[in-house]
């Protein structure tokens, strides 16, 4: 066993000599996974989390671990639960693609805003949740929106400093990371980590594990794309944005997921189901354990509303 290096955020777990990841914990202020890489001479961090703080307890753990202070961190994409906590990687650079650096910049700043105004009143709501919230998210929920709140207004947003289009090798004494993007799928734009000699994907949140993938800002025939290339790389383990460590089904189930949703929404088109009718469908019952089951409605309409008539 190493040194003690949880936190009331997120705990560690070693996936190889030099290769962490940080699983969040419900209640915690971490809300996604990362993924700390010693390269040899350098540390590279991947995400940095929801919050300054949940971001500075990942910092010292990866110094830790490493015994280096983070050189990198990776921004998976633009939403804030993946990059807020940025701030706390002082002298780090920030890397991800042109495109998520495009879209912190003009969406960020709005989004934090926007939630800070309304998760006061969606935390209260908690208290007696509605039909359409699983009890067992509520603990997840409430770190999720405490830990926005007790950010400070001040937030400072760090962009990606460092950015690159398809692929971008960073290369240590011990090993080296790629990290890629076949594009948007989640979100405008999506980038992952391919740990080849450890067959390490660290995902994002293009694969989740246990969970409802986020489809409200995404493209899903074009995430099934880039799960369909991901496979090729044939990893063995995955870090999934969200849940626990997957392995080398995770990217199929997710492209499972993905497939299933498009196939209802083409269906209930050519059926001229209503889209107020459709987003109340039923979660399949092959989902009804995985988490956070709120994203299925606007899963169920962003499927339908980006389908192409008869396209499956
Ligand atoms: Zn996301």
């Amino acid at each position: 066993m190493g040194p003690p290096t949880g936190s009331r955020h997120f705990r560690i777990e070693r996936l190889a000599d030099g290769v962490y990841a940080a699983f969040a914990r419900p209640g915690g202020f971490a809300l996604s996974n990362s993924a700390i890489v010693d390269l040899g001479g350098a540390t590279v961090v991947f995400d940095s989390t929801l919050t300054p703080m949940a971001g500075a307890a990942l910092r010292r753990a990866a110094e830790r671990l490493t015994g280096t202070a983070p050189s990198f961190v990776v921004n998976s994409h633009w939403h804030g639960d993946h990059h807020w906590g940025n701030s706390a990687f002082v002298g780090a650079h920030v890397v991800s693609t042109r495109r998520v650096r495009e879209v912190i910049v003009e969406k960020s700043r709005p989004l934090f805003r926007s939630w800070r105004r309304e998760l006061p009143k969606e935390l209260a709501s908690l208290r007696h949740p509605g039909p359409g919230v699983d009890r067992r998210d509520v603990p997840e929920l409430r770190g999720w929106f405490r830990g926005v709140l007790a950010t400070p207004a001040t937030l400072r947003i760090v962009p990606p400093g460092v950015t690159f289009d398809d692929e971008l090798v960073l290369t240590g004494r011990r090993r080296s990371v790629r990290l890629l993007s076949y594009g948007g799928g989640h979100s405008p734009s999506d980038v992952f980590a391919f740990l080849p000699d450890e067959r390490i994907v660290v995902a994002g949140d293009l694969a989740l594990v246990g969970y409802h993938l986020s489809v409200g800002d995404g493209y899903p025939a074009e995430w099934i794309r880039i799960l369909g290339r991901m496979l090729r790389l044939r990893a063995d383990r995955v870090v999934p944005g969200h849940g626990a460590l997957g392995d080398a089904r995770t990217l199929e189930r997710s492209r499972e997921y993905l497939r299933d949703l498009e196939r209802r929404a083409a269906d209930a088109r050519r059926r001229a189901v209503p889209l107020r009718v459709f987003r109340r469908a039923a979660v399949p019952e092959r989902y009804r354990e995985w988490r956070f089951s709120l994203m299925y409605p606007d899963n169920l309409v962003r499927a339908y509303r980006l389908g192409t008539t008869g396209a499956g």
